[in-house]
């Protein structure tokens, strides 16, 4: 079952979470298996993609912000495309657009990054925005300070966490094909909320961020447990249970625990892909190139690339996506 702990670091101005996806994370990989057009993610990708929907679980948790966290990579590699999203329910989804082969070692440079166009962008969606906003978007390039390739997507998260929230944080991810897990530690802002939501509300003050600022890397406690967090092992985050990995790594350490998110309350495989949404992207194509896709074909199939559901609009379905609202005929005979 996938499940997400809190804690802190009691009396010391850091928090972490610990997200072990194990159900949740099958399931998007069975999916994309089944899917006869793409096959399964080849296991450099799949490893990049569960790193990802750890990381996006790990800080949608991580923030008091009601809407999805979408973290996505836009590469110039074989890897096009990878999106992770998470909703503040813990419902998880996510996808890659693959395009040509990859060797069986990809690193991530090599898969997102190869001509040093890469990005990576994190973007908070709230839930009931008024028209007309525009979500919080942060993008952060793929390389470090010094203009090195970042060979992690950790790497890319920390470095993305220090320049936009002025946060110290540690993060381990790890996939593989049965499990996708991750640990975040973070050092508490000093005063208010100066972190993502912060950015995304515009209540972030300038005291807070110079405050923050001046703390980085300095604060003694934080460092100590960052290096504790950062002894575990790729091959420990997958095969240990959250409690052996908490005792390991923290045991000379008060942890207050928060009650764990599991079963209903925890992760989940969900897509929020549907019927309207296709058509409202068929309208946006354009009645021509809309008619030629049927005098093509017969019907427009669009797939989601989340979950592999097929939606089929016939040149009736179709005709009634082009027709102004009011001269709408039933989709379906009307009993009298
Ligand atoms: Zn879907």
């Amino acid at each position: 079952m996938s499940e997400l702990h809190k804690f802190l670091f009691d009396g010391l101005p850091v928090r972490g979470v610990i997200v072990r996806l194990t159900d949740a994370w099958q399931e998007i990989l069975a999916r994309r298996a089944s899917n006869t057009t793409t096959g399964a993610y080849p296991p450099p990708v799949a490893e990049l993609l569960g790193e990802m929907t750890a990381a996006a679980t790990l800080m949608q948790a991580n923030i008091k912000f009601n809407g999805s966290l979408i973290l996505q990579i836009f590469g110039d590699g074989p890897v096009k495309v990878a999106v992770a999203e998470a909703k503040p329910d813990l419902s998880l989804r996510a996808t890659a657009k693959v395009i040509g082969e990859l060797p069986a070692d990809a690193r991530l440079p090599d898969m997102v990054n190869e001509n040093n166009k890469g990005r990576c962008a994190i973007t908070l969606d709230p839930k009931d925005k008024l028209p007309g906003t525009t979500p919080y978007q942060g993008v952060v390039p793929l390389f470090d300070d010094d203009g090195e390739k970042l060979g992690k997507l950790s790497d890319v998260l920390q470095h993305y966490m220090l320049q936009s929230e002025q946060l110290d944080t540690t993060l381990v991810l790890a996939a593989d094909d049965k499990v996708a897990a991750g640990l975040l530690i973070q050092r508490l802002p000093v005063k208010g909320e100066g972190n993502l939501e912060g950015a995304s509300s515009g209540t972030s003050g300038k005291d807070h961020d110079q405050a923050n600022e001046d703390q980085i890397g300095r604060n003694e406690d934080y460092n100590r447990i960052s290096i504790l967090a950062s002894t575990l092992t790729r091959d420990e985050l997958l095969t240990l249970d959250v409690e052996t990995i908490l005792r390991r790594l923290f045991w000379e350490e008060k942890l207050l625990r928060f009650e764990p998110q599991m079963g209903l309350l925890g992760p989940h495989f969900a897509c929020t892909c549907g019927r309207d949404r296709v058509a409202q992207m068929i309208r946006g194509l354009g009645v021509q190139e809309a008619e030629e896709i049927l005098a093509e074909r017969g019907d427009i199939e669009v797939g989601c690339d989340f979950c592999g559901k097929q939606y089929r609009f016939d040149a009736v379905d179709t005709a009634q996506i082009f027709t102004p609202p009011g001269d709408q005929v039933p989709a379906s005979p009307v009993v009298q």
